[in-house]
């Protein structure tokens, strides 16, 4: 019998830093690290970076994607951006529904729910973001909170359609803040959203889904991090802003394939 083994997926998410020239420089020096049937490395970047960064990686297994859309096709909506565009730009995927999203700009899931079914619309993989914030976690709330997410955003979404889906597990807590959610923890909760996948969807869209964990992951965690089952990649802020830090993680990850055989 052949096993299967998903994929394992790394992605930087560089939030508001970096130019385009910032950006080219830094995807030029990772290229040669890449490899064809190896870790996948995407790098969620900001919107003016993503033409030129898309040309760049043609014929290269590196993805480039945005950190966020709009939910209407088109229309008067000053200053937002449409999934037709960033997949005209060259975007294969985008974040959506991160927490930064969720707080600073007050998204919530019904939001996030027609986001999600419009980058699927345009082509783009949604890498739907999911996670409880620390007052939730204390209140032993975590279950319920992703549920809820996972639930309220895919809705009215059918699990043929969520083939190209991505979960990142970010509790709130460990985001940012140089603590990141214990491998367990992490492998906890991951183990949860798998189980509320197969419940809701189907048992072989659970089994297929790519499940990232994001939260201070570092050079130090990474590997420890990714050695759990549920854990298929990891969706890093702060150390995908350094070269030498997201190189690291990336040839780190290598590891969980070779262990896979
Ligand atoms: C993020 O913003 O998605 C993230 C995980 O940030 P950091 O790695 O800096 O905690």
């Amino acid at each position: 019998m052949v096993s299967f083994h998903r994929p394992v997926v790394i992605t930087g998410n560089w939030k508001m830093y970096k130019t385009i020239q910032e950006a080219q420089s830094f995807v030029s020096q990772l290229i040669p690290v890449v490899e064809e049937d190896d870790v996948g490395v995407w790098l969620a970047v900001p919107f003016t970076a993503i033409y030129s960064l898309a040309q760049e990686v043609q014929k290269t297994p590196l993805m480039i994607g945005a950190q966020n859309m709009n939910d209407a096709s088109e229309g008067a909506f000053t200053g937002e951006i449409a999934g037709k565009m960033l997949k005209e730009a060259g975007a294969s995927f985008v974040l959506l529904g991160h927490s930064e999203r969720r707080r600073l700009y007050h998204e919530d899931n019904a939001f996030i729910n027609r986001k999600v079914k419009r980058a699927l619309e345009a082509g783009l993989r949604p890498v739907l973001c999911v996670g409880e914030t620390l007052q939730e976690y204390e209140a032993g709330e975590t279950q319920h909170v992703i549920q809820t997410q996972l639930t309220e955003c895919l809705k009215e979404l059918a699990a043929e359609q969520l083939k190209s889906l991505v979960i990142a597990y970010e509790p709130v807590w460990a985001i940012g803040h140089g603590q990141s959610a214990t491998p367990e923890i992490a492998q906890e909760v991951q183990s949860f959203c798998r189980q509320v996948m197969a419940e809701q969807f189907s048992s072989e869209l659970a089994e297929q889904l790519v499940i990232q964990y994001g939260g201070s992951v570092n050079t130090s965690n990474a590997k420890e991090l990714l050695s759990q089952p549920d854990i298929d990649g990891l969706l890093i802020g702060g150390a995908s802003l350094s070269l030498e830090s997201f190189i690291q993680i990336v040839n780190d990850s290598k590891s969980k394939i070779q262990s896979q055989g």
